[in-house]
């Protein structure tokens, strides 16, 4: 049995036409399946048709939150009630196309993998200036944390149980799955394909977003900025030391004294910069303890078809 995990916000739009498209390519792979949809919070129709959906079709469930707890909060839900042996997860707005389905069921049917992910070749129709920071925020994650994030992956995949019974075992507030899927490990065979636009509706993540969304990815899995400030410190110490240096020579050999309110203003000014930054970036360490350690549950289910849900986790 497969079952795939769909999360969605406000796509009251492209809904029906996933619904029919993936109906479609699952009863070509003539499998049990089960469609779990997720509602976060959406302020669309979302629900009504989602309800809709589930009255004419008996492999439709869903999961609707009391509000809007975000794209991860949502994959988690999914994780924590599928049943499937072999557990996707997709897009609403066909960018996932349902169609690389069977290749990647064959694919894990050979045993060799215990997923199978996809990656985008292209970025052909982002802005360039999303793209470029797209790729910088690989480059950086990628030297600074242990775990292997793949530039362009999406997350779209299908895995066997194992793996997402790992994902749901790391029960962490602060999520970022893309470094999840690469710190579990297991064997991941990975798909290219051409980036498809969304069919309808439009995309619920600003550049801002993002960025905070990059931001929480470093933080989530790297110690790397925290030592940040030792080593600012150990290279301002040494620099303070030679200028000191320069400075008594001069005052013996030349006799003048350095001159300059100035120069004192911008060395204060710089220091205290540097210590603010470093203050900043403990900072948002000490923030994510703090959400860690009250516990609160990752999502709040108000409304669901499915028996025996976890409602809250
Ligand atoms: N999504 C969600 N909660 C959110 C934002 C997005 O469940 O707060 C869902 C959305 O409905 C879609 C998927 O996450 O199915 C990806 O969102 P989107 O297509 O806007 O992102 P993009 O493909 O542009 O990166
Ligand atoms: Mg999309």
């Amino acid at each position: 049995m497969i079952s795939l995990i769909i999360p969605c916000y406000n796509e009251q739009d492209a809904l029906p036409i996933f619904h029919s498209e993936t109906t479609k390519v699952m009863n070509g792979m003539g499998c049990e399946y089960e469609l779990l949809f997720i509602n976060d919070g959406s302020k669309d129709e979302t629900l009504a048709i989602l309800k809709a959906l589930a009255e004419k079709d008996q492999h439709v469930s869903y999961l609707s939150f009391s509000r809007n707890f975000g794209k991860e909060a949502a994959m988690y839900a999914g994780f924590c009630n599928a049943h499937g042996d072999y557990i996707a997860i997709m897009d609403a707005d066909m960018q996932d196309p349902p169609e690389l389905l069977p290749k990647m069921m064959e694919i894990l049917k050979t045993g060799e993998y215990d997923s199978v992910a996809t990656r985008r070749i292209s970025r052909k129709g982002e802005p360039p200036i999303r793209s470029f920071f797209a790729r910088k925020f690989y480059q950086i994650i990628n030297t600074i944390s242990d775990s292997d994030i793949v530039d362009g992956a999406r997350d779209f995949r299908l895995m066997k149980k194992e793996m997402v019974d790992a994902i749901v075992s790391m029960s962490e507030y602060n999520r970022f799955s893309k470094g999840i899927f690469g710190w579990i490990g297991f064997r991941t065979y990975w798909l290219p394909y051409e980036n498809v636009e969304r069919v309808a509706g439009e995309t619920k993540w600003s550049f801002w977003k993002l960025f905070k969304y990059a931001i929480d990815g470093i933080i989530n899995f790297s110690q790397a900025p925290l030592s940040l400030a030792s080593w600012f410190g150990m290279l301002m110490t040494f620099f303070s030391f030679a200028l000191l240096f320069l400075i008594v020579i001069r005052k013996l050999a030349f006799g003048d004294p350095v001159a300059g309110w100035a120069s004192t203003i911008c060395v204060i000014i710089f220091i205290g910069g540097i210590q603010l930054f470093c203050l900043g970036i403990m900072g948002q360490y000490i923030a994510k303890t703090y959400m860690e350690t009250k516990q609160r549950p990752h999502y709040i289910i108000s409304e669901t078809n499915v028996e025996n849900v976890v409602k809250l986790k």
